[in-house]
């Protein structure tokens, strides 16, 4: 059994990695933790996630809980995420970040960490979407410059960030392919509204419609064919089970910063 602290446990992701939890019997729940003066703070995450009692209260402190887990599962928000990562640190207990949205100066703390435990860090734990990175930096280096490329993405209207971070690591990907650095060809064409694309820039386009899980689509296109790499995320279980995929395998990694391909063994 894999003992898991949650934060961000009062959120989508997080209930339904409580719910994924109770169903298994590989996995057990130690500690759920989500921000300060949570209005359900005190009160069982089990039946706050619509599942059986788990045990387990939701608290606003990771601190007096981490020694217990033999891993952290972070879907909180970015400001929050490097101190749960540094509490888990601290403790020598290996963590897995799905939390999107970080800033350059909150990677280069995770990375800090990374120095001391082992951490999964993946914009996206679907297994579909690992295998699609996988294949893009083949495809655009296959088809080049000849193809003109774009990636579109949709989520629900209450994500915060945009483009997806998961349409970000897909844009690396193809601008891997290319030989380019992604930052220097990444144009972010919000709600698709922009009638001119520049010359040799990848569009990026982002959409935020109703209740959508998380659409993307990677498209090659020129006058004689198009090719569409599209994966649609039915529900959060799609994340939730690769993040305890990932969380079964680091338990035995030595310190460093480590993404779905290596959990997949993808490279
Ligand atoms: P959400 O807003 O429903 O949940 C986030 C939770 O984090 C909330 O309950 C919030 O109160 C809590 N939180 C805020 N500050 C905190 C703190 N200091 N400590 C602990 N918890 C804190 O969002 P969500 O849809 O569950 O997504 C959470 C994050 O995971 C987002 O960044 C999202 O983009 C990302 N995400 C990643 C993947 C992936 O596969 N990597 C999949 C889905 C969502």
């Amino acid at each position: 059994m894999i003992s898991i602290a949650i934060s961000g446990a009062a959120g989508r992701m997080g209930f339904t990695l409580v719910r994924c939890i109770e169903t298994s019997n590989k996995f057990r729940l130690v500690a759920a933790v989500d921000r300060q003066a949570h209005p359900d703070a005190g009160r069982d995450i089990g039946t706050l996630a619509g599942c059986k009692e788990a045990g387990v209260k939701l608290s606003d402190s990771l601190l007096p809980y981490i020694s217990n887990a033999n891993v952290l599962i972070d879907f909180a928000f970015h400001e929050a995420t490097p101190a749960n990562v540094e509490i888990a640190a601290d403790s020598g207990k290996p963590a897995v970040i799905g939390t999107t949205g970080l800033t350059q100066e909150e990677m280069s703390n995770i990375l800090s960490s990374a120095a001391r435990i082992p951490i999964v860090y993946a914009p996206n734990m679907s297994l579909g979407v690992n295998l699609l990175f996988s294949v893009l930096t083949k495809s655009a280096k296959t088809l080049g410059d000849d193809y003109s490329i774009s990636i579109e993405e949709t989520h629900h209207i209450h994500k915060k960030d945009a483009p997806s971070g998961t349409a970000l690591r897909l844009g690396e990907k193809v601008a891997e392919g290319l030989g380019k650095k992604f930052s220097s060809i990444m144009f972010h064409d919000e709600e698709g509204k922009s009638e001119v694309i520049p010359e040799g820039k990848l569009p990026v386009r982002s959409y935020r419609r109703g209740e959508i899980v998380g659409d993307h689509t990677v498209i090659f296109e020129n006058t004689a064919e198009r090719i569409e790499f599209t994966h649609h995320a039915w529900n959060r279980e799609a994340f939730a089970m690769g993040a305890l995929r990932a969380a079964q395998w680091i338990t035995d990694k030595a310190p460093g910063l480590y993404d779905m391909q290596d959990v997949l063994d993808l490279r």
